[in-house]
């Protein structure tokens, strides 16, 4: 006869497994009028070229932190479809319940997937993927925006560097107000020219993974993390992602680096780096205290004034800097560039510190 203890395990048992989906957070810290959610845009399942069922890439962006994820499946291109039926809406369908489990952001979107130039472009937000299958290309564009789509070109160089170049068919988006934004970095590709374009067209920049096998990672780290966008959202949920998207606030976090606009670089690494006054001061030297709250591994090169020529900060760790002032003792100000938070191609984040009094 079981016992009473056994019973209990058994019954035990189902919750105990449920409960082992383990998420490890990317903390990127908030600025200071926005949310920071960490999204990937761009990836594929098996109703595409990809090789995982929808579901499973809810349970990995769960697993691995993200906040918000667009399932992108090809229109165009479908290497399973003798096993698995077309129908564009499905992904989003099989993952919506799912999604809401987790409380995880999810946006129905596709890929729409054509040859080299014009290239391929995501659409986000869409109600209905069927309409944006249709021969002609700029009709397909057409409808994605009609039904409130967000799109943007997806990794323009893949086929070359002249295949891949701005056209008069990209123009012709961009003036008809069609194309929103640019991947600057896709998987492990960073394109310095779409950045540039980013700049220059006011365009919104963008950084997935275009994952199309499963996400064996455990977790996000500053060494391996999938190449995603970070948005600064001030409305919740969904909408809240299409309101920063179309106005522009984002990262992207590739590699080692974080790649955006100057206006939203500055606060982020101000959000990321704390510096305590000095706690400890003998003749000319003193010692202080750099917090690195971020997921990121951050690395300065002194530019003016006094400070270590070199500065590497390793993601969310303590620093402890031995600074020697000037013989006169009143130059306290450092100034800094952050070699992997790149404003423009090349060109890393200018930074200022005012060095605190001790006491
Ligand atoms: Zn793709």
């Amino acid at each position: 006869m079981p016992s009473r203890f056994a019973a209990l395990l058994i019954l035990l048992l189902p919750t105990a497994s449920a409960s082992a989906q383990i998420r490890h957070e990317i903390r990127v810290p908030d600025l200071p009028e926005f949310r920071t959610l960490v999204c990937d845009f761009h990836m594929h399942t098996v109703f595409s070229d990809g090789t995982v069922w929808p579901t499973v890439r809810i349970d990995e962006a769960w697993r691995t932190g993200l906040d918000a994820i667009a399932l992108s499946d090809h229109i165009e291109f479908q290497p399973h479809a003798a096993d698995i039926p077309t129908n564009h809406n499905r992904p989003f369908q099989l993952c919506e319940q799912r999604a809401k489990e987790h409380g995880l952001i999810l946006i129905r979107a596709a890929e729409i997937t054509r040859q080299t130039p014009p290239g391929h472009f995501n659409a986000l937000f869409v109600n209905d993927v069927k309409p944006l299958e249709t021969a002609d290309f700029l009709e397909a564009v057409r409808q994605a925006n009609q039904q409130g789509a967000f799109v943007f070109w997806d990794h323009h160089d893949w086929q070359g560097p002249e295949a891949g170049g701005w056209l008069d068919i990209h123009q012709q988006l961009l003036d008809g107000k069609l194309l929103h934004g640019l991947e600057v970095a896709n998987a492990g590709n960073y394109f310095p020219r779409a950045h540039r374009w980013c700049l220059d067209k006011n365009l919104t920049m963008l950084g997935n993974s275009d994952i199309h096998p499963p996400d064996l990672r455990a977790e996000s780290t500053s060494g391996d993390h999938r190449t995603c966008t970070l948005v600064f959202a001030d409305g919740e949920g969904a909408e809240g992602i299409r309101q920063a998207l179309v106005a522009g606030r984002t990262a992207v976090w590739f590699g080692d680096r974080v790649i955006g606009r100057r206006e939203w670089l500055a606060p982020l690494f101000d959000a990321c780096v704390e510096v305590d006054p000095p706690h400890l001061r003998a003749g000319n030297d003193v010692w202080v205290r750099v917090r690195n709250r971020s997921p990121f591994d951050l690395k300065l090169s002194r530019t003016a004034g006094s400070g270590p020529e070199r500065i590497e900060l390793p993601a969310t760790t303590v620093s402890l800097l031995k600074i020697r002032l000037p013989e006169n003792g009143t130059a306290t100000e450092f100034a800094y560039t952050v070699d992997n938070f790149l404003i423009e191609p090349g060109i890393g984040l200018p930074v200022v510190h005012r060095l605190a009094q001790a006491d």
